[in-house]
């Protein structure tokens, strides 16, 4: 059982992503799966899912596990041969989360990333499609990097940075860390009592990341894992940032979230604002708006009361944009009420012009096609009886 009473610092949120590190699921020593550890986190997690938490997982693990399956542990390894290893190892990787959680009757869904996913707009639409779906469908998203068709140069590199693309991009509003440290210290925890000197100290809660936070958090890395203390810091401002509070907790021992749930040592970094407010300032605020959408007056009062954008209520399109880019959306007398994510190219969404779903299904054979606007990537500017009517 996890327990979220209110002295629980899990007990404010409704979906959860949680990264967990090499070092906590591979044995240092045998290289091998650490199996009863891992049904002890099933067991946390299944207990979460059934009090109403979405919970994605952010695993790293693949290369660790390949390296003992490829029979190439303890080696220096070249580049082709680490892409080999994750190969070898996320399959063993996916199937061990699947086992897990198949005993809860949890099902899992794997999805591989490369940063161009979290970073271009067409691949973001879909990756946070599939995975929402996913959640939406009661499954548990197990996510790595592509690590075996990756790059150097297209990398994420780690999976304290990819967590918080992630959470950032499903508007998880907590990202867990566990790794091998509890959270963030004056100095890293791994050095010996005479290189730390006496006033090492853990920091509870990071309110605001300073300069001094990012150099107290160079140095600390665990064997295992890439990341260090200093990719943690990363993920938190990209974390925060997104309206995504992040914890950093020490995930070594069995039942890591019932142990944190009870109060075990952690570092959190509280976000300002919530997920649907940092997408709704990310929509208006940062992307350029590349078309205008004029509307007729009954698809402006679908969306006041927090629909999708259909292309029935269309009167006129102007500008370029891709599926993905960011629309303005005019009511009739031409003012600006909704600005929102095409859910259509141009060439789509004047095909589509006034046309019933119906219509477009027959046209494009696609389900998704029939918004021009999905409504969770809406944001209403005039308001009209509704505030925000962007969702995460
Ligand atoms: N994606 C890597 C793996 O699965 C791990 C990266 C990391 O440790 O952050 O082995």
């Amino acid at each position: 059982m996890v327990p979220l009473g209110k002295h629980s610092p899990l007990s404010d949120f409704n979906c959860i992503t949680i990264k967990i590190g090499s070092a906590l699921l591979v044995d240092a020593q045998s290289g091998k799966l650490r199996q009863q550890w891992l049904n002890s986190l099933a067991q946390d997690i299944a207990a979460l899912k059934s009090q109403g938490i979405d919970i994605l997982i952010v695993s790293s693990g693949a290369i660790s596990l390949g390296r003992s399956i490829l029979g190439l542990s303890g080696q220096t390894l070249s580049l082709p041969r680490i892409q080999a290893a994750a190969s070898a190892g996320q399959v063993a990787l996916s199937e061990a989360w699947r086992d897990a959680l198949a005993q809860h009757d949890i099902t899992t869904g794997q999805i591989l990333l490369t940063p161009n996913i979290t970073e271009e707009r067409r691949p973001y639409i879909n990756a946070r499609n599939t995975i929402s779906t996913l959640l939406s469908l009661g499954a548990v998203p197990i996510i790595n990097e592509n690590d075996s068709v990756a790059t150097a140069e297209i990398r994420y590199g780690d999976n304290d940075r990819l967590s918080a693309r992630v959470a950032s991009m499903i508007g998880a509003d907590c990202l867990i860390l566990f790794s091998d440290v509890d959270g963030l210290y004056t100095a890293p925890p791994n050095l010996s009592p005479t290189e730390q000197n006496n006033t090492t100290t853990h920091i509870p809660v990071v309110k605001t990341i300073t300069q001094q936070i990012e150099t107290m958090a160079k140095g600390a890395t665990s064997h295992l894992a890439r990341g260090g203390m200093a990719t943690k810091i990363d993920a938190a401002k990209i974390a925060t940032r997104s309206g995504t509070s992040m914890i950093i907790a020490n995930g070594t021992n069995p039942n890591p979230l019932a142990a944190l749930s009870m109060g075990a040592k952690h570092t959190i970094f509280p976000a300002k604002q919530n997920p649907a407010a940092a997408r709704k300032r990310w929509i208006l605020g940062t992307l350029d708006v590349k078309g205008q959408i004029h509307i007729d007056a009954g698809a402006a009062n679908a969306l006041f009361k927090g629909k999708s954008l259909l292309p029935i209520g269309v009167t006129k399109i102007r500008g370029e944009f891709e599926h993905g880019e960011a629309i303005s959306i005019l009511d009739p007398e031409g003012a600006e009420i909704a600005r929102g994510l095409a859910g259509m190219n141009k060439e789509e969404a004047n095909l589509s012009k006034g046309k019933k779903s119906q219509v477009i299904i027959g046209m494009f054979g696609h389900m998704n096609r029939t918004e021009l606007v999905h409504a969770d990537n809406l944001v209403l500017i005039a308001t009209k009886g509704m505030t925000q009517c962007a969702k995460t």
